[in-house]
């Protein structure tokens, strides 16, 4: 029978999380009285994750399991699990418990008025400090360069539509964020706000060279608002020099040529310097995502899908 409900949760190391994760979620999933499929995607997993998430498929028949060939990163995990999902409503979840399953029913409650995704944001988030700030600027940051309105980027917790879906299936995009690319596609969004816990058990999986990785797949995937930034302060500085050329050309006939000013002249050329290689990072990060894309790698590689009567 097909499933109304697709639960996708991608895991990667999470074998202290997934017993306290599954004991909260049926419950919910079950109250709800329609018939729903968890799909469980392991990203990779180095520890007994997989080996829990197997024992749990054989206990129960609307467990499925997506086994990765390695770590694909979080998103790419749950494309894999996209590409499964059997229902007509489908549902995001990280495995940290950080947002707990409670929130389903209201987002399934606001799926049933019609909205086509349904996006989430964090109230009293319980992370370290640093990330809620860098997670407000991003927000601000990409709000205004890719004009998506999203409330809260970092917040998985949300519901899709399965037209949705089939849209982000067919985009084949290697490095993307799921929120936003669901939020590009849906005619009729919404947010809601949903509670924040502590993560309490394992680590989170981003430390901060993931999560500025992170952060430029998003901005790269989204806005081209980077490279116009380049471009415009390129025209800018190359005004303001032509001005500074003329004036010292004027200078040096009227009065003589200067010496002094070696070290300002040095700062700025530093500046300059920084500029040039930002400019070329930032170039750099599209270009780089151009390669991936066009090498045609796949993008995740599935070992082997776990349900009922697969085996
Ligand atoms: N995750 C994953 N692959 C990765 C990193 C993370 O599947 O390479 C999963 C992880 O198991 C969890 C979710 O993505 O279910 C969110 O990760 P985490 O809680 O560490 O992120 P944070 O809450 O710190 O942003
Ligand atoms: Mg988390």
């Amino acid at each position: 029978m097909k499933p109304e409900i697709s639960v996708i949760i991608p895991v990667y190391n999470e074998e202290e999380s997934i017993g306290p994760l599954f004991a909260e979620l049926e419950p919910v999933l079950k109250s709800l009285g329609r018939a729903y499929e968890i799909i469980f995607v392991n990203d990779g997993s180095r520890d007994r994750s997989f080996a829990m998430l197997y024992d749990l498929h054989k206990a129960r028949p609307e467990v499925r399991v997506v086994d990765l060939n390695g770590n694909f990163g979080q998103h790419m995990a749950i494309m894999a699990g996209f590409e499964q999902a059997r229902g007509e409503k489908i549902i995001t979840l990280d495995a940290d418990l950080q947002n707990p399953p409670e929130a389903i029913p209201d987002i399934l409650a606001k799926m049933d008025e019609g909205y086509d995704t349904v996006g989430t944001y964090r109230i009293d988030r319980q992370d370290p400090i640093f990330r809620k700030i860098a997670s407000r600027a991003v927000n601000r940051l990409t709000n205004r360069m890719a004009r998506l309105d999203i409330r809260d980027y970092g917040c998985m917790l949300r519901g899709y539509d399965k037209r949705i879906i089939d849209i982000i299936n067919a985009s084949c995009e290697t490095t993307t964020f799921i929120p936003a690319l669901g939020r590009k596609f849906s005619a009729n969004p919404i947010e809601i706000p949903v509670p924040h816990r502590e993560r309490e058990r394992g680590t989170s999986k981003y430390g901060i060279a993931q999560l500025v990785r992170l952060n430029f797949d998003l901005m790269t995937s989204f806005t081209l608002v980077p490279l116009q930034m380049v471009t415009m302060s390129g025209m800018a500085l190359s005004i303001l020099s032509l001005l500074l050329v003329c004036f010292i050309m004027v200078r040096r006939v009227v009065l003589g040529p200067e010496v002094e000013g070696v070290f300002t002249l040095m700062g700025i050329q530093f500046l300059m310097t920084g500029i040039t290689l930002m400019s070329l990072g930032i170039t750099g990060e599209y270009v780089g995502r151009i390669y991936r894309e066009v090498s045609r790698r796949p993008r995740f590689v599935v070992k082997k899908i776990y349900e009922r009567g697969s085996e």
